[in-house]
């Protein structure tokens, strides 16, 4: 009688835990030390920070039945599994460790001894290889197992080479392969372990981690090396129960016999469908090992894995002519055939089995659209003589149809056809350009087409006059902007709802902030808008988990927030009264912004407010709040209230059915907003700007309550801490300061007169640098720092003070080169300003020009101005 796969499993933990190890109980599939993998993919990876040395555990030695799944980015990895004897998607790696304790002779012992002696697999039938250069394991597999020289195969550092990254742990390995002998169809001169024939099935891979790899790549011995094996418990299985294909040992034996029950399509009957049988065994099994772990279907991340590989085995259920969701009844038999080992399963099979189904159900009803679809392109293509299938129709399965790339993939290699990636990658960078467009709020018409789709079919019901929490169901999930079924951690999603306490901007007040959350996943709420009547787009980011649509969610406004945009709301209701009576009902309300830190409002009016009319004003809206009057709403029709008294607002919009909102006999307005019960909750309203912004249109900034007393205090806060640079009390700084401003206008006017002396100090000592030509003096100075303003007067003085003559100056100034010339009127007949100055300038890299007299220009080159200065000199004919 041959094992099970539940006797083999156990009996490699039993057999280390006698030799010392602990049995350690499979890690999550999803890692959770190590963000830079997707999955648990070999029983190593929970040890990983051990082998590193980074975190110790009070066992030396190990030994683990892990979780695996394989699911590789690319997508014919995916496509192999059903078709091959030995491809799956999650698969189970039998392992033992030894973290600095034991190396090779006993990883080598163990495991031949398992092996030979207690799985009775006799030495004949197995070959074991080694890196070439790897001497010590060669040896002790020669002098201590006494393994014949024939079954023993060196191998190059592709084959028995690991290493855990580019640097850090790594080592030679060994593996034990089981060798079913060499079929006739090999051509191979050697047929070793690495020869594709059939002929070789790797059991068992003993890793030696051995040195530790730096950054250059050389390889330094590690002090404590270490041991890290694994072998694939349905390889074991396979070959332990005789079979060459893994899925006809005992492991699926469950699953396929569901699998062929639910589709009344047997094993044996057709090539295709079995391969089909053994996708959907294959892939209802790893689902169950996922959702197990919490992974939930998603558009991103392990969820969108998740939901390719459900997909898919939704697609051959389709090819075996099943027509309604029934991956979880196939799941269901992974749970009887896995439970054993991992009890988790058996304790969420509810929880699992109908996610799985709920997931199933949303594919199943698009899936039959999208291949008739598919099926309609394919005759297409194949009509036009064509091998692929163009990126665009893939884009659109996958888009409209929920079919991921690999699913289409794998209809086409069953027409002998492949898909055009790159088109594919095109079509899908577009829309995500489009998305991303979409949320900078462009007006895209793609996000207008969804939003009419979404007002269309829902209505969300507004609770926010009432409360600010509430429970409701989400009704639809955009991510990115594009309609999605799930979201999770990290995506920016906007969600809605069948009834939300969440108010959406509009009427000048800001949209609600808060939380959102389900039984699965958490969203904070950054902002709710109102594109279109009644659609409520709750915008945020998956701070948590995963949400979907359908889900009931509990929803929660931050109460703070609320509060504070309540009173700044409410305090531009009484602002605007008061304002009113005090200068006149033609200050009109013509925009409002009502946040919770502020409050902003616009109204028609000619002239800038007095400081008299704003305290006036100021002092009515806070003589309302001290009288504490109740706010009422009621709801009429339009010109029901307008006759009423209550104020529309010019420009806004209204419906039929009106909200009109009055506190006391003070103020009565329409307006949809959500208001304070009582004028006294707004605590106290001071303006703190009133300003013009457009012709005939002032706006007034204004606070409440505490962000009030905070203004006040910051005011406060600034005026002691003139006084104290000054020295002064407050009460004196009025003073102190005006008498600052009169000693420093004093000041810079005795900086001027100092500073005209000592230019015509400086003057003087450049009147002594003139050289002189038939009767005409000629001065070329340099005065760096001097502007082109200062220069021109500087010129004027000198031309005086010479007589008759031409006067140069140039100056860096910056990093530029400031020109001047004067020519006295007796000569400019023989020089001429403006045409000196272009000569002079061209040297330091500029231009310029001028009247004969006078001429400024500008230049770049400040090292050329001593050459520009003997070049005036040259010019006026005393260089
Ligand atoms: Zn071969
Ligand atoms: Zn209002």
């Amino acid at each position: 009688m041959s094992r099970t796969a539940k006797e083999i499993r156990e009996d490699f933990l039993r057999f280390f835990e006698d030799r010392g190890h602990q049995r350690v109980k499979s890690a999550s599939v999803v890692p959770s030390s190590d963000p830079t993998l997707m999955f648990v993919n070999a029983g190593m990876v929970p040890f990983k920070r051990v082998f590193l040395g980074e975190e110790s555990r009070d066992y030396r030695r190990a030994t683990t039945a892990q979780k695996c799944i394989r699911v590789s980015g690319k997508h014919n990895d995916l496509e192999n599994v059903g078709r091959t004897p030995r491809h799956h998607t999650f698969f189970e790696m039998l392992g033992n460790f030894s973290f600095g304790d034991y190396f090779k002779l006993e990883a080598i012992e163990f495991a031949w001894e398992l092996l030979t002696e207690h799985m009775q697999i006799s030495a004949e039938n197995l070959a074991v290889s080694v890196f070439r250069d790897d001497d010590e394991a060669a040896d002790l597999w020669r002098d201590s197992i006494g393994l014949p020289g024939d079954k023993l195969y060196h191998l190059d550092e592709k084959e028995n080479f690991w290493a855990m990254g580019e640097t850090g742990p790594c080592g030679p390995c060994s593996e034990i392969h089981y060798d079913f002998g060499r079929p006739e169809s090999c051509t191979s001169e050697v047929c070793d372990p690495s020869c594709e024939c059939g002929r070789w099935l790797e059991l068992w891979n003993l890793v030696f981690m051995q040195f530790n790899r730096d950054e250059s790549g050389t390889m330094h011995p590690l002090p404590h090396p270490s041991i890290d094996t694994g072998g694939g418990l349905e390889r074991w299985a396979a070959v332990l129960q005789g079979v060459r294909n893994n899925y006809d040992s005992d492991l699926f034996t469950g699953l396929l016999g569901r699998a062929q029950d639910v589709s009344g399509v047997s094993l044996g009957e057709d090539d295709e469908k079995d391969v089909s049988l053994r996708v959907v065994a294959d892939h209802a099994r790893t689902l169950a090992i996922m959702v197990g772990d919490g992974v939930l279907p998603s558009n991103a991340g392990r969820g969108y894995v998740l939901r390719r590989i459900l997909r898919r085995g939704s697609r051959h259920g389709v090819l075996l002519g099943v027509e309604e969701p029934f991956l979880y009844k196939v799941a269901d038999a992974a749970i009887d055939e896995l439970g054993d080992a991992y009890p988790d399963l058996r304790e969420r099979r509810d929880f699992i089995l109908d996610r799985i189904k709920r997931d199933e159900e949303r594919f199943m009803t698009t899936l039959s659209k999208g291949l008739q679809l598919l099926e309609e392109e394919i005759q297409e293509a194949k009509a036009q003589g064509q091998a692929s299938l163009d990126g665009r129709t893939a884009f659109k399965l996958y888009d409209t149809f929920g079919f991921p790339l690999d699913l289409t993939a794998d209809i086409l290699v069953g027409h002998g056809m492949q898909v055009d990636q790159a088109g594919f990658d095109d079509s899908m960078q577009a829309q995500r350009e489009r998305a991303r467009a979409a949320w900078a709020g462009s007006g895209d018409e793609g996000v207008a087409e969804i939003h009419g789709r979404l007002a269309a079919q829902f209505s969300t019901r507004f609770l926010g006059y009432e409360t600010t929490e509430a429970q409701s169901r989400i009704v639809a999930l955009l991510v990115d902007g594009q309609p999605a079924e799930d979201a999770s951690e990290g995506d920016e999603v906007e969600v809605v709802l069948e009834e939300t306490p969440f108010y959406a901007e509009s009427g000048g007040q800001v949209g609600d902030r808060g939380f959102l959350s389900t039984g699965s996943g958490r969203v904070e709420i950054q902002d709710t808008q109102k594109p279109l009547d009644n659609l409520f787009l709750h915008r945020g980011v998956v701070v948590d988990g995963e949400i979907s649509v359908d889900s009931e969610a509990e929803l929660c406004v931050d109460q703070e927030l609320r509060a504070a945009t309540v009173r700044n709301h409410t305090g531009t209701h009484l602002l605007h009264a008061a304002l009113r009576e005090v200068v006149g009902s033609q200050a009109m309300q013509k925009g409002s912004r009502v946040a919770p830190n502020r409050l902003r409002f616009d109204f028609t009016h000619d002239a800038p407010l007095s400081e008299d009319e704003i305290r006036r004003i100021e002092n009515r809206v806070n003589e309302w709040i001290e009288a504490n009057s109740p706010g009422t709403t009621e709801v009429k029709s339009y010109d029901e209230a307008l006759e009423s008294g209550a104020i529309a607002i010019f420009d806004e919009k209204y419906g039929d059915q009106v909200r009109v909102v009055s506190f006391g006999d003070c103020s009565t307005e329409l307006c949809g907003g959500t208001h304070a019960r009582a004028t006294g909750d707004i605590g106290v309203l001071k303006v703190i700007s009133e300003t013009g912004i457009a012709a005939g249109v002032r706006r007034i900034e204004a606070l409440t309550g505490l962000g009030a007393l905070e203004h006040i205090r910051l005011q406060e806060k600034r005026a002691r801490s003139a006084a104290e640079v000054l020295k002064v009390s407050l009460e004196d700084l009025p003073g102190r300061v005006e008498k600052l401003v009169a000693d420093n206008r004093k000041l810079e006017r005795e900086v001027e007169r100092l500073r005209n002396a000592s230019r015509g100090s400086e003057a003087s000592d450049l009147l002594g640098g003139a050289l002189e030509i038939d009767g005409a003096k000629i001065l070329g100075a340099r005065v760096d720092g001097v502007d082109a303003k200062e220069m021109r007067g500087m010129v004027d003085d000198l031309r005086n003070r010479l007589g008759s003559g031409v006067v140069l100056l140039m100056a860096e100034h910056g990093a530029k080169v400031v020109v001047a010339i004067g020519v006295t009127k007796d000569l400019v007949g023989r020089f001429k300003a403006g045409d000196l100055i272009g000569e002079v300038a061209s040297v330091v890299g500029g231009g310029g020009g001028g009247r004969p007299d006078f001429a400024q220009a500008g230049g770049k080159d400040a090292s050329k101005i001593d050459e520009a200065i003997a070049r005036f000199h040259a010019l006026c004919g005393v260089g």
